[in-house]
């Protein structure tokens, strides 16, 4: 049998994979072998595949027998192109060796850099290179990685929180640098490296309880398998699960010949995106340091110097650009960069590293955007012709758009707001909470209902469950694309990193600014787009309608074949929703009337009706609330014009709106002439164990038939007053909870009724109007067939739906779901993301079944699936008409029905 390939060479002008190998070499490893197959400088490599990690995986942690011999000839071909052999004494190849996920997972892995570097080879380094400084910062520098990387978390070890290894070493190294009086890292001597070394080599013996390897090919192999096993560490695990990325796709890991950027002055690192990647701004953008490696940059420690003028700002100003400080290297890359765009034809974030004068290139990627530049930049290569509509609409995603219509903070409040500090503008919109100092206590607080902060000095891929919870991330250190910075405008959050004028001391749990201090809990406020950090509170506004948006927004509505409706009950929310672009209301809640403001006197109606003592008393309370139920009913017809709008019969248990306080009470009780006795007696027939399977939606009609006919006369008369003064409007009448044909047509008899005596009243035929039900019910998917005989359309109402599919209730579920998340259970809560194996069968059963009876039947949905762009893809795949969700995720909706029907094409 032959075996698989498992290692992909890469370098000299050449390469064995491609940019779309992603699932087989990872991210990093095709996009490697692509900028070779260009002719960009890469240093010589070769990529382990994921099929290794799977295979890792499922063998108790051992590789496949032929991936040595596979790898040694991989490095054999490495060392040729590089002219170096890995652990020659006389001329030593190093190596890094990274990992490199189908999709990128920044931080979340391991890196060990340096690798070969021991004691038969450094001092042939050391010969080679003249420069023995550098050989001995490379040295401590590997053996500060491979040691936490390796030999603690790939060990097994659990140090106590600021103890593990790093942490140690980090402390002997901050101690030299203070006794000798050391600025940064690269002041420090020869002469203390080497020291710290052999130091370190003693600490992490005593600490770990073996020696730091000195053999190039153990150290190798060390590497390799801490980043296999890095792809199940604690923080890739709970990255993997916010960002919904599959725990079976494994990770690839790459080897690759070291260049170094810490050789001196005529070296330098950098990361760059090829356009701003926080605004879209067609203008190269990126970082620099010169003599260091690529972690010092994304590591926040020294501020970065500006790659070119024309993108310096505040914080790094004084700082020499690349541009100006290496001109010729600087036109290489920013011809790599052209070269680049218009080979992906999208913005890509890349890595390089200079060595003595001579350019690199590590890395090249799609970059991270916001949800803003991710806009504009579809927008701009539109308009240079460089993609298509079709194109720039797949570039925003719908989840994008929240952050597109994200609050900001209000201009005005700001001109009087206490500006406290100035930071880099890494994530846009604006934010405020109370600040807290640590990724635990970021969740904690939000657990407890609290809107945070999360401060800190750095972050780091530690932090990142901290930096979700948390509603805005405020840095003192770090650049643009320092972790917190990249991780935030991935996510579109609110972040300012870099704030270096604050004092900000996370054990103390304090910043100062200036003389004042803020301690825990204090609150502040973010304004992440241009990196501006005021004291308390300051008021937020909506984002204001762009044109650009709107245009885009056009573009997805031409592709879309699904139609968008939202979920709203008043004209208000109406009219909210028609400036997002509802092209109709799928679900009107009827009972929403009887909450908040404005309800009081319909509520007091309702609750007489609910506690009448016969059917000649309910219908008496009935009359007197028509005129309320039929003014909001008619009210939104008028504003929805020619759009469709679906009235929901009431649905929720009668017992809800009983009044639960002794005052309430007795004037309920003087209202309908009974004493408080009864009305306690009343109340608590009403009474049920289990309500959300009781005495609601179409079964309060088959009871009490006097209640859906009052609604459907006020459905009726609204439609028959509009069309009388001219005017368009399209009611259509939804029962809910239904889970029988008869139940549908014992109302369907009674809506007939009522419309006989509507047309008779108001001297028409017919008064134009669908009837049809929600399905929410199993028993209604699996009878859709009969179901349909009775019904013109069918709305999905998927909450109760997945309520009863599951046996979860709708509002016990965070009791539990937590720890079904945690446990891996589940991977997404299903009353978020529609259950596509079992709530998912249910909805495309009962639409076979339903359009089996009555081929033209309409269908939508609107559980708050309907809003949630995977759930979107599903409901195009299963053939509905239309989504409906809230009005603010009506363009996400509108969004995702367009990338679904790019992704799959339907009539
Ligand atoms: C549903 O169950 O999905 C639905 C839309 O109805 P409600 O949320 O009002 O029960
Ligand atoms: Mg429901």
């Amino acid at each position: 049998m032959n075996e698989p390939k498992y290692v992909y060479s890469f370098g000299g002008g050449t390469a064995d994979g491609r940019t779309d190998m992603k699932n087989l070499l990872g991210g990093k490893g095709a996009n490697l072998a692509e900028m070779a197959n260009m002719g960009i400088p890469v240093p010589a490599g070769f990529t382990l595949t994921t099929e290794i990690c799977t295979y890792f995986y499922d063998h108790d942690q051992s590789y496949p027998p032929t991936l040595e011999a596979e790898a040694d000839a991989a490095m054999a071909k490495v060392e040729e192109i590089m002219g170096t052999k890995f652990g020659d004494p006389t001329d030593p190849l190093l190596i890094s060796v990274r990992s490199g996920a189908r999709s990128s997972m920044p931080g979340m892995m391991e890196t060990v850099l340096n690798v070969g570097l021991c004691s038969a080879t450094i001092p042939g380094l050391i010969a080679k290179t003249g420069n023995g400084r550098f050989v001995y910062d490379a040295y401590r520098r590997l053996i500060m990685m491979y040691s936490d990387v390796v030999m603690e978390k790939g060990g097994g070890f659990e140090p106590a929180e600021g103890q593990g290894i790093r942490q140690q070493l980090d402390h002997m190294l901050d101690e030299v640098k203070e006794a000798n009086g050391y600025a940064s890292d690269a002041d420090i001597s020869e002469e203390h490296l080497k020291d710290l070394c052999d130091r370190f080599k003693a600490k992490v013996k005593e600490v770990l309880g073996a020696e730091f390897p000195d053999d190039p090919k153990e150290q190798l192999w060390g590497g390799i398998g801490a980043v296999f096993s890095s792809w199940n560490g604690k923080r890739a695990i709970s990255y993997r699960r916010i960002e919904g990325i599959p725990d079976d796709w494994g990770t690839a890991v790459n080897v690759q010949a070291m260049v170094f950027g810490n050789m001196g002055d005529s070296s330098a690192t950098g990361v760059a995106f090829t356009r701003n990647p926080a605004t879209g701004d067609d203008k190269f953008y990126g970082e620099w340091l010169v003599n260091a490696q690529g972690e010092d940059v994304v590591a926040g420690t020294r501020t970065p110097n500006p790659l070119n003028e024309a993108t310096k700002n505040e914080q790094n100003d004084h700082l020499e650009s690349l541009e100006t400080s290496v001109p010729d290297v600087y036109k290489q890359l920013h011809d790599i960069r052209d070269n680049l765009e218009d080979h992906y034809r999208d913005m890509q974030d890349i890595e390089f590293t200079i060595q003595e004068g001579r350019l690199w290139m590590l890395q090249t990627r799609i970059g991270k955007r916001t949800g803003t530049a991710a806009l504009n930049m579809a927008m701009d290569m539109l308009a240079e012709g460089m993609i298509d509509e079709r194109t720039a609409v797949t570039r925003v995603k719908p989840e994008q758009l929240d952050e597109l219509l994200h609050p900001i903070v209000d201009p005005a409040a700001e001109k009087t707001g206490e500006l406290i500090a100035k930071g880099l503008p890494a994530g846009p919109g604006g934010a405020f909470g109370q600040i807290v100092f640590s990724a635990d206590a970021a969740v904690e607080w939000v657990k407890a209902g609290k809107t945070v902060l999360l401060v800190r000095e750095e972050t780091n891929p530690e932090d990142v469950e901290g930096m979700r919870a948390a509603v805005g991330i405020l840095t003192g250190r770090g650049g643009m694309t320092s972790h917190a910075a990249l991780v935030a405008r991935g996510w579109g959050k609110c972040c300012i990193v870099g704030a270096g004028t604050l004092d900000i001391d996370v054990v103390g749990k304090t910043i100062k600014a200036g003389d004042k201090v803020f301690k825990e809990g204090d609150v502040l406020t973010l304004n992440g787009t241009r990196g501006l950090v005021y004291s308390g509170e300051l008021a937020m506004i909506d984002a204001t309608e762009n044109p650009r948006f709107v245009d885009f927004m056009k573009f997805a509505d031409d592709i879309r074949v699904m139609n968008v409706r939202t979920n709203a009950e008043t004209p208000e929310d109406a009219e909210i929703a028609i400036e997002f672009g509802a092209e109709g209301i799928g679900l009107f809640r009827t009972e929403h009337m009887f909450y908040g403001t404005g309800s009081e006197e319909p509520l007091f109606i309702l609750r007489k009706m609910i506690m009448a003592g016969s059917v000649a008393e309910r219908r008496e309370t009935l009359d007197e609330l028509f005129p309320y139920v039929k003014r909001d009913m008619k009210a939104t017809l008028e504003i929805m014009g020619e759009r469709p709008v679906t009235f929901r019969l009431l649905d929720p248990p009668l017992h809800e709106f009983v009044p639960q306080n002794e005052a309430e009470r007795a004037e309920l009780a003087t209202a309908l002439e009974i004493d408080a006795a009864e009305l306690n007696r009343r109340a608590d027939e009403l009474h049920e164990l289990n309500p959300m399977m009781g005495h609601r939606g179409v079964r309060l009609g088959v009871t009490f038939p006097e209640i859906s006919e009052m609604q459907f006369r006020a459905i009726l008369e609204s439609a028959a007053e509009l069309r009388a003064e001219g005017k368009k409007c399209f009611p259509e009448i939804m029962v809910p909870v239904t889970c029988a044909k008869a139940e549908l047509d014992v109302q369907k008899a009674l809506a007939e009724k009522v419309h006989g005596e509507v047309c008779a009243k108001y001297g028409v035929d017919e008064v134009e109007h669908l009837y049809g039900t929600m399905i929410e019910i199993p028993r209604a998917a699996l009878t859709a067939d009969e179901i349909a005989k009775t019904c013109q359309f069918f709305s999905f109402g998927t909450n109760d739906l997945t309520q009863m599919t599951f046996g979860f209730s709708r509002d016990d579920i965070g009791g539990f779901l937590p720890d079904y998340l945690d446990q891996g259970i589940l991977p997404v809560d299903p009353f978020q993301v529609l259950d596509r194996d079992s709530v998912g069968v249910l909805v495309e059963t009962g639409i076979e079944k339903g359009r089996a009876t009555r081929p033209n039947l309409k269908v939508g949905i609107c559980g708050e699936h309907g809003g949630e762009p995977n759930s979107v893809e599903f409901c195009h795949l299963v053939g509905m008409n239309y989504v409906s969700c809230s009005p603010y995720r009506v363009p996400i909706a509108r969004l995702a029905a367009a990338h679904a029907q790019i992704n799959f094409p339907r009539d």
